[in-house]
């Protein structure tokens, strides 16, 4: 049969890899979500009887609310149906057929998916020994035709962050007609207070925009609602690039209860930091070599064995995420699914 004729590139990319779904036995810790159920009070905020109108294109409310928090004005906040929807906008505005979108390996898988379908050319370096970005190289990458550099802080899956001296050093190698998005996803759980502050950082770099979700923290993955803080002409830019109205007023009206209601979700928040960080100190004391965890997840540098030990927990109920042949992703989640992972590692030789 003749077939249409598409994009090669395209066709030839894997599709976005979510993990397995969980059964009764076993604990989703693939997709570092927040294992809390929804809180009450954000759920009992969601309109269940204008399904029949559109939302408002701009979440406007939403923006205002995050506008005022950042002391920015509105057109320097975007909503986006979650931030990887931003990651694709920012692509789609400021990168061409053949240029050059430069980011540290590993890390968040859409950053080279949403490049491919971009048309860029996506340059990665690698990451550090010890897994972190290498910013020097980073920089050292960016040509005349860069013109996207993502830095993840804390950085999926390795975990690790960018300090603020790291990210002032490598923004003074920057040109500044380069745009540079700080994807802080995770920035919630980091307890680290030498991090980069990528708000504060905005008034510093005007080259500079900074993506944040409600989906990890805040608990609101299945809503998909997510925010970039940047220029107002950036973001003009990516408003223009937007799948008109795709940020529900649902999804709107959950994130503003969220912040209505922050006290309660970041204490949870801490309850996670704080099991993620015992997790680490015993997995230390088991000799694993375990880089410091600042997000809602660890890393297991598990190299070669890492299809092998990836099974191995599968076969305990641990549903999680292998990134063959470098590590094994395993996101913080009920106190029972770390007592069980710790269990299941200790079968390892
Ligand atoms: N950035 C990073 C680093 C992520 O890990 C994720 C989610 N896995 C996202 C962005 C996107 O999150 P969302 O689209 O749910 O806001």
């Amino acid at each position: 049969m003749t077939r249409v004729r598409l994009r090669a590139e395209i066709e030839s990319l894997p599709p976005y890899r979510q993990g397995k779904p969980a059964d009764a036995a076993s604990f989703k810790l693939s997709s570092n979500e927040n294992p809390f159920d929804p809180l009450p009070s954000v759920r009992d905020s969601i309109d269940l009887d204008s399904f029949n109108r559109y939302p408002d294109a701009l979440a406007s409310t939403l923006r205002s609310r995050l506008a005022d928090r950042y002391g920015v004005t509105p057109d320097e906040v975007h909503i986006g149906s979650g931030s990887v929807a931003i990651i694709a906008q920012l692509l789609a505005a400021a990168v061409q057929h053949g240029d050059e979108v430069v980011y540290s390996w590993r890390s968040f898988e859409a950053y080279p998916l949403l490049a491919v379908v971009a048309g860029a050319v996506s340059v990665r370096v690698p990451n550090l020994p010890d897994h972190r970005h290498d910013l020097d190289a980073m920089a050292a990458a960016i040509t005349e035709r860069t013109r996207l550099v993502f830095v993840c802080s804390p950085n999926n899956p390795t975990g690790s962050i960018v300090t603020q001296a790291e990210f002032d050093d490598f923004m003074a190698k920057v040109p500044p007609t380069v745009l540079v998005a700080l994807d802080e996803a995770y920035i919630e759980f980091c307890r680290d207070p030498d991090v980069v502050d990528g708000i504060a950082s905005l008034r510093r770099y005007p080259n500079l925009v900074v993506l944040r979700t409600f989906s990890k923290a805040y608990g609101l993955a299945g809503l998909r609602v997510g925010y970039a803080v940047g220029p107002d002409y950036v973001l003009d830019a990516v408003r223009s690039t937007a799948i008109p109205l795709s940020v529900t007023l649902q999804a709107e009206q959950a994130a503003i209860a969220s912040l209505d209601h922050e006290g309660e979700l970041l204490e949870r928040v801490d309850r996670i930091a704080r099991l993620r960080d015992d997790l680490w100190r015993a997995l230390v004391d088991l000799g694993w070599d375990v880089p410091q965890p600042h997000g809602n997840f660890v890393w297991l540098p598990t190299g070669d064995r890492t299809e092998e030990i990836a099974a191995l927990l599968d076969r305990h109920g641990l549903i999680t995420r292998p990134f063959h042949p470098d590590g094994i992703r395993v996101s913080i989640g009920e106190p029972a699914s770390v007592d069980r992972l710790l269990t299941a590692l200790g079968e390892v030789a």
